[in-house]
């Protein structure tokens, strides 16, 4: 009973002071929260009624390693404990952020050697803006400041990031900075269209996730990347690789790019730096436009959050990346990732209206062709909840889409579980 009564009062406070992010208002003042969670352990969430789900997407697409390990616990309580926070504003500094800074180096491909952190990877995406911007004005280019951008993508909600994401409806809010976003379409003609259009001499840097995932888990067209890194090349255009899900590991391979032997000048990083233990992100930049912008430099980079290099938060993501290589994770990313397509293209044989599955490593994604007007996704997430899995509609621009991105740690009985609940969601809606 007393539980009974805990839940509802949460539910009531939860309506009356909780703004949640990116949701339905409306609904939420209907309906009250669908989960209060309470516990994580490896792939499961468990919520105050006491049910057990599946985490599919890990969270949102973040908790790598899996939820419920103690390690990160300890390490952040061992930080905390020390030194919980110090500016690194200026010329102050700490261990954990040099450690993370030079471990983030050894990792990313080429020569992306130094890093600016910040909360998350809506921050580093517009840190990036900023960056780049203030290195073709120092480069005495200030009239290069547009970003260009594929349609479909995601790039996050803070102002630059949001007017950089490819999907219209997100950027109701940002229309007034319209002018320096530009979106192509995901061939090499639209770009080298665009920059003929705009002038290569007002384009400050393009911007992509290697597989873009809230966009619906889209692959690129072979040889796109090789081919942009070229005409980036060719116009100086900066290339901003968003590698906020794709990176440490997703994909199979450490970096999404990797998948493509293309280094991109800048790289945005979060997510999976910390693997959701901790509000992390960055931006990593190359040695050579590390190099220009301290060799320009007329003053002070004026660019820095109270958060940048949080000791806690670098603490914890070095733990992680040391789980992530100490386990082999990013190979069971690989083995799991192949089981799970494999799946995915069994449930497209069994079902007629699932259609174009896709996927790479632990990213993927089943498209799914309603014979009616209705969109099928948010009724096979229904069918999947009532059977213990929790997956992600994707909806926009017209798609009727699932994405996965299952924590890196599950197992060949759990995906089985996955896909036999997705089997029998998708009878449930036929
Ligand atoms: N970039 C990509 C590719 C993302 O998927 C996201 C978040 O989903 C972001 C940036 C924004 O990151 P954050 O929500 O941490 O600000």
């Amino acid at each position: 009973k007393n539980e009974q009564q805990k839940h509802e009062e949460l539910k009531r406070l939860d309506k009356k002071h909780f703004l949640h992010p990116t949701s339905s208002l409306k609904q939420q003042q209907e309906e009250g929260p669908a989960f209060i969670f309470t516990e994580g352990e490896g792939i499961y969430l468990k919520d105050i009624q006491g049910r057990k789900l599946m985490d599919s997407l890990s969270s949102l697409w973040n908790v790598n390693i899996g939820h419920g390990r103690k390690e990160l616990g300890e390490v952040a309580m061992q930080q905390m404990g020390t030194l919980a926070f110090s500016s690194a504003f200026s010329a102050w500094s700490h261990e954990p952020v040099i450690r993370l800074a030079a471990k983030i180096a050894e990792m990313t491909p080429g020569n992306l050697n130094t890093t600016f952190f910040t909360s998350g990877g809506s921050e580093a995406n517009d840190t990036a803006f900023k960056t780049v911007r203030h290195y073709w004005k120092l480069k005495g280019q200030p009239e290069k400041k547009k970003i260009v951008s594929r349609k479909k993508s995601y790039h996050g909600l803070a102002m630059g990031a949001t007017s950089a994401t490819g999907l219209q409806p997100f950027r109701d809010f940002t229309t007034s900075l319209a002018q320096d976003f530009h979106y192509v379409e995901s061939t090499v003609e639209s770009l080298r269209q665009l920059i003929e259009e705009q002038g290569a001499d007002t384009i400050a840097a393009f911007i992509s996730e290697p597989i873009q995932g809230s966009g619906g888990v889209n692959v690129a067209p072979v040889g796109y990347f090789q081919e942009v890194r070229r005409i980036c090349d060719e116009n100086d255009i900066l290339f901003i690789a968003d590698e906020v899900i794709t990176g440490f590991g997703r994909t199979g391979k450490t970096f999404g790019m990797d998948h493509y032997d293309v280094v991109p000048d800048i790289m945005c990083i979060a997510k999976g730096v910390s693997s959701g233990y901790a509000p992390l992100g960055g931006m990593v930049i190359s040695e050579d436009i590390h190099q220009e912008l301290i060799d320009l430099s007329d003053g002070i980079f004026m660019h820095g959050y109270t958060y940048s290099g949080h000791p806690m938060c670098c603490a914890v993501a070095m733990k992680n990346i040391e789980i992530i290589e100490r386990e082999n994770l990013i190979e069971n990313v690989r083995v799991m990732g192949d089981q799970m397509l494999q799946g995915f293209n069994w449930l497209e044989k069994e079902h007629d209206l699932v259609c174009n599955v896709r996927g790479l490593g632990l990213l993927g994604a089943i498209g799914l062709q309603s014979k009616t007007e209705e969109q099928l996704a948010p009724k096979v997430v229904n069918e999947a909840l009532k059977r213990g899995l929790i997956c992600r509609a994707v909806l926009y621009d017209g798609q009727d889409t699932l994405a996965f991105a299952p924590p890196f740690i599950i197992n060949k009985q759990e995906m089985d579980e996955m896909i036999t609940i997705l089997h029998e969601s998708l009878i449930a809606v036929e």
